[in-house]
């Protein structure tokens, strides 16, 4: 069969969500409670439901309908990954709060876990942890010493050889890797429908088609939507790459644009000429700025990542849809990695909004100045686990109890540059980060 090359249809969300048949209303007059949840996305939701199981009346107003943002788009990798990786968070934080960190992750991973049993949310967890995984020789040396570093610090984490990669029958593109033991790969759109589904089960008020136009600090606080405010003891910006339209912090994080793809099923002799890739774990590549694939539970391939997008304003509602996204750079490296597949047709692609900040940390806490605002923004890619696991966390920091981790994840904001000069500083960085991607690239396709 001939590969079909027309470009494959760009879709507004991604294929793993659509607006609800039945929608929550609209915010259209002005009311009470105690939290009102800004955004409901993995973060969102997971407060509602951590609050409501502690009596505490929460309202969640969001601006299209749940699992709209990342938390509807995104690849579906539940990782313990935090930070850029564990070797740059040693780096940046000394040894000892790395492997806080890093076990900070892992709690992510299993609070996530947790979640979709207990709330018997069925989407296609497959808990087979995810690899790191080199494309070229070069590759190899760095990743063993982050894979050493990473257990140096108690991370769950091994090196799998050449051998082990071609016996559990992963594509022959990915030569050896560091398995990422605790996590999987997910329906996102499922997981994120039902928690929305969960929270309404259990008397939770959300507010959909409802944009938060301005949060006015006091006591209460008063949320402002075109058509009702919602005063509210306290709130909680949980509007993730979207918060800078809002408020602060929402801009001490950069948004970035990050485009997908899915292909068609592959058929039984596709899948075989891979290898087989029975236990379907997630892959990522040791790039500076990785490349991702995952088989589905439906039999296609979810891809993409590289090639971010970066705009002056930082702010997504002003951009988005496939001018701004990048699937002939995503497409072109799965077609490289996968050469057995050249004839699998892509489906669709789409994109979505991450924030990203400079110390890869999320920004996790309580407003400086005003004690009953709180937030969790900025996963830097890596939300699924960290955001789900921010419902119960945010919860004990609302009502005032000690949880092991807040020390741990709720930090200073790291810096970031004015606008005017994050702009030239974030587009240089992704140069550096492409250009060193390119000729790896180049390296691969040439067998240099
Ligand atoms: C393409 C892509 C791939 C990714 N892949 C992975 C992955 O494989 N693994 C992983 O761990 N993470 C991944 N991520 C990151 C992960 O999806 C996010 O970190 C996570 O979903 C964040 O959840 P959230 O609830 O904080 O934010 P979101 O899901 O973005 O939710 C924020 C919500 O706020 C709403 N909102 C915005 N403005 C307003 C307003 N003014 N008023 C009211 N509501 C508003 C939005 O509509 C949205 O629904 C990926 C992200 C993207 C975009």
């Amino acid at each position: 069969m001939a590969r079909d090359d027309r470009p494959a249809p760009f879709l507004e969300i991604s294929p793993y969500v659509r607006p609800p048949a039945a929608p929550c209303p609209a915010l259209a007059a002005d009311l009470r409670t105690e939290v009102a949840i800004v955004g409901g996305g993995y973060t969102g939701l997971s407060t509602a439901l951590a609050l409501q199981a502690q009596g505490v009346e929460a309202v969640v107003l969001e601006r299209d309908f749940c699992g709209y943002g990342a938390s509807g788009r995104n690849a579906g990798h539940l990782t313990p990954t935090i930070c850029k990786d564990l070797p740059t968070a040693r780096m940046l934080f000394g040894a000892e709060t790395a492997g806080r960190l890093a076990r900070f992750a892992d709690h992510c991973v299993e609070t996530a876990e947790a979640t979709i049993r207990d709330l018997g949310i069925d989407c296609d967890y497959n808990a087979s942890g995810n690899i790191m995984a080199v494309v070229h020789p070069a590759q190899e040396k760095r990743l063993r010493q982050a894979a050493e570093t990473a257990r140096s610090i108690g991370a769950r984490m091994h090196y799998l050889e050449a051998g082990e990669m071609r016996a559990r029958g992963l594509p022959a593109a990915f030569l050896s890797g560091a398995l990422e033991e605790a996590g999987g790969t997910l329906h996102t759109g499922k997981f994120v429908s039902g928690l929305r589904a969960a929270a309404l089960a259990r008397g939770v008020r959300i507010f959909e088609g409802t944009a938060v136009q301005a949060i006015e600090p006091g006591r209460p606080a008063l949320v402002r939507t075109a058509a009702g405010t919602v005063s509210a003891g306290r709130v909680v910006l949980a509007a993730n790459a979207y918060a800078g339209e809002i408020a602060p912090p929402g801009d001490r994080q950069a948004p970035l644009y990050i485009t997908l793809f899915e292909t068609a099923p592959l058929s039984a002799e596709q899948r075989a000429a891979l290898g087989g890739w029975p236990g379907r774990e997630g892959i990522y590549t040791a790039h500076e700025s990785m490349e991702s694939y995952r088989l589905t539970a439906q039999g296609t391939i979810i891809g993409g990542s590289k090639d971010v997008q970066y705009f002056y304003d930082c702010a997504p509602h002003n951009h988005g849809g496939p001018e701004d996204a990048r699937p002939a750079s995503v497409i072109a490296a799965f077609r490289a990695r996968f050469p057995e597949l050249r004839d699998l047709p892509i489906a669709h692609c789409w994109a979505g909004w991450c924030g990203f900040t400079l110390n890869f940390l999320p920004l996790v806490g309580r407003h400086p100045a005003h004690d009953n605002l709180f937030h969790a923004i900025a996963y830097n890619g890596h939300g699924i686990a960290q955001a789900t696991a921010m419902g119960p966390l945010l919860t004990d920091l609302i009502l005032g109890r000690p949880n092991p981790w807040t020390e741990v994840i709720c930090r200073k904001p790291a810096f970031m540059p004015p606008k005017w000069l994050r702009y030239p500083a974030v587009k240089a960085v992704l140069g550096v980060v492409n250009g060193i991607d390119r000729r790896m690239d180049g390296r691969v396709e040439s067998g240099r």
